[in-house]
């Protein structure tokens, strides 16, 4: 059997993944500081991993992103350089690290984007230097696979919910978890949303790509691929359906329409749907009741 390690693993991905693959070995930054590279020298020494897969990365909300660029850049680069680095230097046989589809260009000619428009232009300015510095493992990666015959692959996923989303700090809640949490939280029938509302955004439940994560390494796929439903709701029909699932009336009213960010940044799951093609999403609406059932 082989064996498995996962950066990452006390995250939102990481708990989802550990339900459906609970042989591999979880880490935290706690087991190992990813950002130092004689850490991850010797974590990757000790374990002798056959397959590593990488979630672990600095993540966080928009407003989080834009008051510290700095430190989104510098720990994401280090610890997206050092793991992909040490293990090609120990031999790790196969290697899947998460991007994110923050990374894409902020505007490009046609949706959904597609895996060849990654490299057309910047990415949104509101996580710039997230998006560069995610965006540079994919370059390594390739870089390494072409140079030294590897085969290291990423996933790109979209905006991700789930059952274990961070409830407690504000800076790194998502918004699914954040719309459900003012849901529950509610004290006076209103459900009040920053922007306004109109942007579209795909949302992916986090056990979904759990599931694809698995069956890459289960079927032993080498090819880097978007991961993301083919849904892409707007904010309000969003806050909509978490109404009608969670059975309350409350009306929705909106604030500061300039926090609403990019308009769309859909991506295509075409390539994922060739290689998986009886891969089903799971819908928003029982998503949704999933977390909300957990989180009440
Ligand atoms: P998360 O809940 O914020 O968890 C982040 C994980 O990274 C935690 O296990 C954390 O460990 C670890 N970590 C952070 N800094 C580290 C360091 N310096 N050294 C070692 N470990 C470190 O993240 P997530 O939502 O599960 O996301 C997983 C992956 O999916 C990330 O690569 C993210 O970019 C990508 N992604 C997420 C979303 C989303 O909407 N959540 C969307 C697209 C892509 P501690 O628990 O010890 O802090």
């Amino acid at each position: 059997m082989s064996k498995i390690i996962v950066t990452g693993g006390s995250g939102l991905v990481g708990k989802h993944l550990q339900e459906i693959l609970p042989n591999a070995i979880y880490l935290s930054s706690k087991d190992c500081n990813l950002t130092d590279i004689s850490e991850v020298k010797w974590l990757i020494s000790s374990h002798c991993p056959d397959i590593v897969i990488h979630l672990a990365a600095r993540v966080g909300g928009i407003q989080d992103n834009i008051k510290y660029p700095a430190d989104y850049f510098d720990d994401n680069i280090l610890i997206n350089t050092n793991i992909v680095k040490v293990c090609k230097e120990y031999n790790v046989k196969r290697f899947i690290g998460i991007l994110s589809t923050c990374i894409y260009p902020s505007i490009v000619e046609n949706y959904p984007m597609n895996e060849e428009d990654l490299f057309t232009g910047p990415p949104p300015s509101s996580n710039f230097s997230y998006g560069y510095a995610k965006r540079c493992m994919a370059v390594q990666i390739d870089a390494y696979n072409k140079q030294f015959g590897t085969k290291y692959n990423y996933l790109i996923p979209c905006n991700v919910y789930g059952d274990y989303g961070n409830r407690h700090d504000e800076s790194k809640m998502h918004f699914i978890t954040a719309l459900l949490n003012k849901i529950r939280n509610n004290q006076d029938n209103s459900l009040h949303l920053l922007g306004t509302g109109k942007p579209l955004r795909q949302f992916m439940y986090a056990g979904d790509l759990a599931n694809i994560i698995k069956l890459v390494i289960d079927n032993n796929i080498i090819e880097s691929f978007n991961v993301a439903p083919n849904f892409n709701y707007s904010i309000d029909e969003m806050a909509k359906i978490a109404l009608e699932v969670t059975k309350k009336d409350y009306k929705i009213i909106y604030n500061k329409p300039y926090l609403d960010g990019q308009f769309r940044k859909d991506v295509s799951n075409k390539k994922l749907l060739k290689i998986f093609p009886n891969f089903k999403f799971t819908g928003l609406k029982e998503g949704l009741k999933q977390v909300y059932d957990k989180i009440s």
